[in-house]
């Protein structure tokens, strides 16, 4: 029996509510075939929107009929065949670009609707979706991406992100949120999901019930970046494992029931939560799902943004898991082919993504580590990335999104290849480029922000040029990165971060990063 909208008699509803009221996004799946069949030209106007609910969006021009493809991988965990499944569609329709996201999933541009039948039917053999991937619904759900394999998880999350992802997976009752809605659930004590910016994260906790330690997780809820950035707050609850998927539920009705449907910008779980105050959604929760205990322990010790160079051994004995720099995490199709090679060669097959935009091979035996490091796929892709590259992490920019004010991808790979000729810092500096205020590349949580505008010249007229905030983490329970006076022409990025970062350089202390505060 289908759900009450409760919400469907407002008469305030926006005009997207209005249009999902009609028709619901996941029905897109439906029409694709038709489509696909009768061209481009066959899709009227109005329903382009709905296509995000099939993982895909126009690319700019909308008009000439190209669309970016983002495809679900819950974890960033995929095995071998569904890599070289993904490598295929780069390398036979996507232009040989294989994009990694800040929420472990992988986007392809270039696509054609009459390509989309046979790109689904190859991504179904394999247990791949794009629904979810965009849209007003459950996106990608993000997650440890050494979950199983982890020497600092506290609870193996790899069957909980399976089970969760699978119920919201094309789940109706769920598919006509407000707007997106992000989750994240991990085990890992360094917080390598960066929970506090998610609208629903569970965290490793712990809790003394019936005189017995208890593994489990606290939630938070009403994170969120875009322009107005919130970081998610703990709800008094501890949540065993096996009930993460009901209390995800709840959390996900309320924001379905409750969450803001007239304004698209006052649509995100993140304003609920701070108008009700954490207080009164705990109440409504508990509503939903019965009694719960309050928190326990809390068991993050710190944050790891995601990234995991070099060679690590794993919990099981003998064996390692490799973490590689993709810089800006864009590969090349041939790149992906050899890196499913070498995965399946030396290890288990398996290919892990991490949201830094960078990936991780696991499962190697000790044996094999120096032939995996030799192969010459990791030459570029490597485990030793100059400090800049390393840690830079860009959105998809003009290139490709028809929201973006700049470029951001290629030029964010200059900068970085720049800043490592001229620079050597002795700490790691992360730096985030965004081509707007969406923060697709989570610009807030930097050292170094980067955001994209347009700037009107006296002599140039109207070029791209960048704000620059600084001192953004996730540590001690996080703070974003603050605005920096003016702003700069693109062409002067370069000089200009470079004069920053030799003033940082001169004037810290030996060790001490930007989040040192
Ligand atoms: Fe596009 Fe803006 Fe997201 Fe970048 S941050 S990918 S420009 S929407």
């Amino acid at each position: 029996m289908a759900y009450e909208k409760t919400w469907a008699n407002n008469p305030n509803l926006n005009k997207t509510e209005l249009k999902k009221l009609k028709k619901d996004g996941l029905k897109i799946f439906e029409d694709i075939p038709y489509y696909a069949k009768h061209g481009f030209a066959s899709i009227p106007q109005e329903e382009w929107d709905l296509f995000k609910w099939a993982g895909l969006y126009l690319q700019k021009p909308k008009e000439a009929g190209y669309f970016m493809m983002r495809v679900c991988i819950p974890s960033g965990i995929l095995n071998n065949e569904q890599l070289e499944t993904l490598a295929g569609i780069a390398r036979d329709y996507g232009r040989n670009v294989f994009d990694i996201t800040t929420r472990q999933a992988v986007q392809f541009h270039w696509l054609r609707i009459e390509q989309l039948p046979d790109i689904f039917e190859r991504l179904t053999r394999v247990g791949l979706s794009t629904a979810g991937a965009c849209g007003d619904i459950t996106r990608n759900i993000v997650g440890n991406p050494l979950a199983g394999i982890d020497p600092h998880e506290l609870v193996d999350t790899t069957k909980i992100v399976r089970e969760v992802y699978e119920f919201f997976q094309r789940n109706e009752d769920f598919s006509n949120l407000p707007r997106k809605y992000k989750m994240s659930i991990s085990g890992n004590v360094y917080n390598t999901v960066n929970a506090e910016i998610h609208c629903i994260s569970f965290t490793p906790a712990k809790k003394i019930i019936d005189g017995k330690e208890t593994l489990g997780f606290h939630v938070k809820v009403g994170g969120g970046l875009s322009s107005a950035p919130y970081l998610a707050q703990t709800l008094d609850v501890f949540v065993k494992p096996e009930q993460v998927k009901d209390v995800a539920i709840a959390v996900t009705t309320i924001f379905r029931d409750y969450g803001y449907r007239e304004k698209r910008h006052r649509a995100r779980l993140k304003f609920l939560v701070a108008d009700w105050g954490i207080e009164k959604f705990k109440e409504k929760l508990l509503e939903l799902t019965g009694p719960l205990p309050s928190k326990g322990e809390d068991v993050q010790k710190g944050w790891n943004a995601g990234y995991f160079y070099g060679v690590h051994p794993q919990k099981q004995k003998g064996l390692n898991y490799i973490g590689f720099n993709v810089p800006v995490g864009r590969l090349h199709a041939d790149e992906v082919f050899e890196i499913a090679r070498v995965a399946k060669q030396y290890g288990n097959g398996e290919v892990r993504l991490c949201n830094s935009q960078n990936l991780i091979i696991p499962n190697i035996p000790n044996e094999h580590v120096d032939a995996v490091l030799q192969e010459k796929v990791f030459e570029r892709i490597t485990i030793k990335p100059k400090s800049f590259i390393g840690y830079s992490v860009s959105c998809t920019g003009i290139e490709y999104c028809n929201l973006a004010l700049v470029e951001t991808k290629e030029r964010m790979r200059r900068i970085a290849e720049y800043l490592d000729d001229h620079l050597e810092i002795d700490v790691p500096v992360r730096i985030h480029m965004v081509g707007c205020p969406n923060s697709c590349g989570q610009r807030q949580i930097a050292d170094i922000g980067l955001q994209g505008i347009k700037m009107k010249t006296k002599d140039k007229g109207m070029v791209e040029a960048f704000e620059i905030y600084v001192g953004g983490t996730l540590r001690n329970g996080g703070k974003f990165n603050d605005k920096l006076k003016g702003k700069v022409d693109a062409q002067q990025l370069p000089e200009v971060l470079a004069q920053l970062l030799t003033y940082f350089k001169e004037t810290k202390l030996p060790g001490e990063t930007f989040f040192d505060y």
